[in-house]
């Protein structure tokens, strides 16, 4: 059986660690490789190595580090192929949506290779006769990242190119159910010239997640994952006195008003619902049918009939399994109170026959109308293919309801009304804001954000605004007396 690796100083070396867990694949059960879950004594190594490596990176050239992503973004593109079989095995997810999640990393990356221009500081010139003030923006030192199981190749990512690509050096913390694509991408990384000691990675659950909050010697924590977790991470990891950025979880509405296209807006919907089998943390899971548009439920329903569900590796798959059979059980069991609490149940999908792959964790497209504030399948983040369908008299009842629920990760709304759109755009309260796009996830000239319970700290991930997090600016206020004679002391002065 496999192992998946530590990194450490590096070396790709196996945890002395007695406990491990089965990395599964979703669709078929089959074992790919035990992964552990790392001592104390690892993590110190760990952070030690690139505390080591903190003292001669923070002071590499910015061409060098440039030079390292660009060569990064080009070994990931030629092993597009292989490193989406790797998460497509171990997630589920289908080839197409793994070569997604791979590319929206991947364009971190080359942002990463850009960061020159990004890490100015700014200078006034005299403000005071002779004197100029500057800032630098500068590393912090060891930096640390814990991701979720959803995108395995995108969050990795969105973390440590641009943390090393401003000088700081790194421990990664993947997630546990899916770590090895990110170990592909990591030794790749290792293949583009990161040293020895820069990236370095620590595999294991909730106790090295509290020992990398807790550790003295690391500066900053990025964390994706669910909003339990993450406030937990928040908490623990400033009252240690760290910068902590934490993405957290979501309960996305999609508000469709009457004048939307409306093949395009089903069709999106759709997509936006069931595709990665609703574990997308920007997934359209609650569908806003605002006066007439509820007339659309039906071909909306007719239409997600016809998905086909399978392996992620079978052409023509629209949703693969979900991540695990804990999974399965926990949106099942949601799906079972859904109905107990009076939601219209329009598509089953629990129970499927998925010829071929009996055994694996799939739940098909299930659609819920009547759903209302209160009901568990509107209160809770889901993470399966389950769309729940509320109504709203008008765009304002829209809004009030989107601003009342604690989550602001995501939202989209589907109108030909300019006038429509630019009101949703100002009272929203929401971080990612989609105008007729279902998916409103901002590409790296721009920073992932997230209002109220999806999002703690005030920096986001990746684009301008992460560089701020990961460094520490200085200001310099600087005098040069450029006359040929120079004061020392009250009564002194020598001759240059
Ligand atoms: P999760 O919170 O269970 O796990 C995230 C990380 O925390 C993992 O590395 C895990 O090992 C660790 N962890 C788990 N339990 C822990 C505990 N008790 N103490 C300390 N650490 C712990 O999340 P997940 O299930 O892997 O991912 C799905 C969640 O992530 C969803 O809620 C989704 O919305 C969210 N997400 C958010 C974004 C975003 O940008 N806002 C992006 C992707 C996913």
């Amino acid at each position: 059986m496999p192992t998946v690796k530590l990194l450490i100083g590096g070396q790709f070396v196996d945890s002395t660690s007695t406990q491990w867990r089965e990395v599964i694949n979703p669709a078929t059960q089959q074992v790919l490789a035990r992964v552990p879950f790392a001592t104390t004594q690892e993590l110190d190594a760990a952070v030690d190595s690139a505390k080591q490596a903190f003292k001669t990176w923070r002071k590499t050239s910015i061409g060098v580090r440039a030079r390292i992503f660009l060569k990064y973004q080009q070994l990931i593109r030629e092993h597009m192929k292989e490193l989406a079989a790797i998460l497509t095995a171990e997630q589920g997810k289908t080839l197409p949506d793994a070569e997604g999640d791979i590319f929206r990393g991947l364009e971190v990356v080359e942002h990463a290779a850009n960061i020159g221009t990004l890490q100015m500081g700014e200078l006034a010139n005299n403000v005071a006769t002779g004197v100029d003030t500057y800032t630098l923006l500068q590393p912090l030192g060891v930096c640390a990242g814990i991701t979720p199981f959803n995108f395995p190749a995108m969050i990795p990512l969105w973390m440590f190119p641009m943390a090393i690509a401003t000088g700081n050096t790194f421990v990664l913390k993947p997630s546990e159910q899916d770590p090895m694509v990110t170990m592909r991408l990591v030794e790749l990384a290792l293949e583009a010239g990161v040293p020895a000691g820069v990236l370095n990675v620590v595999h294991g659950g909730e106790n090295i997640v509290n020992g990398i909050c807790d550790h003295p010697d690391i500066k900053a924590v990025s964390f994706v994952g669910s909003t339990k977790v993450g406030t937990h991470v928040y908490r623990r990891a400033t009252l240690a006195g760290k910068r902590a950025q934490c993405m957290m979880g979501a309960k996305n509405h999609a508000v469709v008003l009457p004048d939307a296209n409306r093949e395009q807006t089903i069709n999106n919907l759709i997509g936006a619902a069931f595709g990665a089998a609703g574990q997308r943390c920007m997934a359209a899971s609650t569908l806003v049918l605002v006066g007439e548009s509820r007339a659309w439920l039906p071909e909306l329903v007719e239409k997600s009939k016809k998905l086909k569900l399978s392996a992620g590796t079978e052409p023509g798959t629209d949703v693969g399994p979900v991540v695990s059979c804990g999974a399965l059980e926990r949106i099942n069991g949601l799906i079972e109170r859904g109905i107990l609490e009076g939601a219209k149940l329009e598509l089953d999908g629990r129970a499927p026959k998925v010829a071929g792959y009996e055994n694996g964790n799939f739940v098909g497209p299930t659609i819920f109308s009547g759903v209302k504030p209160g009901m568990s399948v509107y209160e809770q983040e889901i993470f399966g293919p389950v769309l729940v369908v509320l109504e709203a008299a008008s765009l304002d009842e829209a809004i009030d309801l989107i601003n009342t629920n604690p989550n602001g990760n995501g939202v989209a709304l589907f109108t030909q009304s300019g006038a429509a759109a630019r009101r949703f755009q100002e009272e929203i309260d929401i971080g990612q804001v989609g105008i007729n796009v279902p998916i409103p996830v901002p590409v790296p000239l721009f920073s992932f954000t997230g209002s109220r319970a999806s999002k703690l700290g005030d920096l986001g991930p990746y684009g301008k605004q992460v560089i701020l997090f990961y460094t520490q600016t200085k200001t310099v206020t600087q005098r040069w007396f450029d006359d040929s004679t120079l004061s020392v002391g009250v009564n002194t002065t020598i001759s240059l």
